[in-house]
């Protein structure tokens, strides 16, 4: 696949268009926009982060947010959903924690039958994973393999997927401390079922719904890795940075519909006998308000993005920036989102605007990791915690 960063971006743009259109039904529906994803299979996205020895586009990190952005702002839940299914190949070709022969095989299935490949970690008892605890869901060794059984929540993608990498507990016959694998799960492995739970606030269309594994029995290679409860996570910072700013892209899409939504209204709209809403103060201040949230999210976005792919020893460490970029794109957009919905006014609330959709799709992320209170603990934490690099400052 030989396209320029900018004609993938000109491409997404032009099929967020048709997604745009999609939308309003699967939002009121919350039915899964297999029609988008056919399209995006068609136009090679599903490959967009997969490495070129397998035939993908291997696209860098900052080329992808740009893609994502666009799909986000036609339609939001596709675009999260294909980012949910892109980062695993992204973070992956940059710091391997797979056996390089399944590696081989998701990509080849995403580049050659347009396979969707997500994680399912979280769980109802469990929470986020991020929080370090310890899954329910339990993997016994058996002569020849594994037995799985648990129950995953928010699996996006659930109604489309080939494959996921599930998260259990591995049953140990040694009291020592309990160990965490992650298993890769075909959807047609016996024992192996979705149960449709997702009827959510906002991204309705990510079919988010509940992975049931009831006597599922991999053979033994398809444990991808393990760790001891409590070390890092074997993902790492590449996994850290490909999802964070994902989401964060995402939500910028979805800010920036709403911006265009509202400057198209205040544009036109002229009330009856009165001046047009443009030249009201308010609806000015708003306008340019949402103009430099938007700004700030995108330049900190890629600031955090770039960073990361050169690979920057700049402080602040790139991990930071990270952190800093999603939280503050999260509640930037929320609010540019809020401002949009001022200045539309009433009608912004009604079902046939995309207005109150965006309100709710925006809001997501903040339900994604780094969640905002972990990650300002970890600015605190190297700013009060970690040995001080000298200043230089004269006391
Ligand atoms: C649209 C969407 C799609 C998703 N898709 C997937 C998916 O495909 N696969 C998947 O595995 N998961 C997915 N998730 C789940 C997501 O990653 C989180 O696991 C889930 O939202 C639960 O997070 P939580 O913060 O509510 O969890 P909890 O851990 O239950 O947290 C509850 C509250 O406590 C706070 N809290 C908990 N622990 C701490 C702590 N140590 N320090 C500070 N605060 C803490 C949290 O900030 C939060 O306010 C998805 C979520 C959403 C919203």
């Amino acid at each position: 696949m030989t396209r320029t960063p900018e004609e993938w971006v000109a491409l997404a743009r032009e099929l967020a268009r048709r997604f745009a259109e999609r939308a309003p039904r699967h939002d009121r529906e919350g039915s899964f926009p297999f029609e988008n994803f056919e399209e995006l299979r068609a136009a090679g996205f599903l490959a967009l982060t997969v490495p070129r020895r397998y035939g993908g586009a291997e696209l860098p990190l900052p080329d992808y947010l740009r893609v994502l952005e666009e799909l986000a702002a036609g339609d939001a839940s596709t675009a999260l959903g294909l980012a949910m299914h892109l980062v695993r190949f992204g973070a992956e070709r940059e710091a391997p924690t797979i056996p390089e022969r399944w590696f081989a095989q998701l990509c080849r299935g995403a580049v050659e039958h347009g396979w969707l490949v997500n994680t399912a970690a979280t769980e109802e008892g469990l929470g986020s994973p991020a929080g370090g605890g310890i899954p329910e869901t339990h993997a016994a060794a058996t002569e020849g393999g594994w037995v799985l059984n648990g129950r995953k929540t928010f699996t996006t993608l659930a109604p489309a997927l080939r494959a996921a990498i599930v998260s259990a507990r591995i049953a140990l016959a040694d009291p020592g401390p309990p160990v965490i694998g992650n298993f890769l799960v075909f959807l047609d492995d016996p024992g192996v079922r979705i149960v449709e739970t997702w009827d959510s606030l906002g991204m309705r269309g990510t079919g988010s719904h509940d992975l049931v594994l009831e006597d599922v029995v991999p053979p033994r290679d398809r444990l991808l890795n393990q760790r001891s409860a409590g070390a890092p996570d074997p993902r790492g910072e590449a996994a850290f940075a490909w999802f964070a700013l994902g989401i964060a892209a995402v939500t910028i899409g979805v800010a920036r519909a709403a911006r265009d939504e509202a400057v198209a209204f205040a544009r036109e709209r002229v009330p009856l006998g009165q001046r047009p809403i443009r030249e009201m103060p308010g609806v000015r201040a708003r306008i340019a308000r949402i103009e430099l949230l938007l700004h700030r999210s995108r330049t900190l976005v890629c600031d955090a993005a770039r960073a990361w792919h050169t690979r920057s020893t700049e402080p602040p460490p790139v991990a930071d920036r990270v952190a800093m970029a999603k939280v503050e794109t999260l509640n930037a957009c929320i609010e540019a989102v809020d401002l949009a919905m001022r200045v539309v006014g009433g009608v912004s609330l009604l079902k046939r605007r995309p207005l109150e959709r965006y309100y709710r799709d925006v809001r997501a992320g903040l339900h994604n990791p780094p969640l905002e209170d972990r990650a300002l603990e970890q600015l605190a934490r190297r700013a009060l915690d970690e040995p001080q690099a000298p200043t230089g400052a004269v006391e």
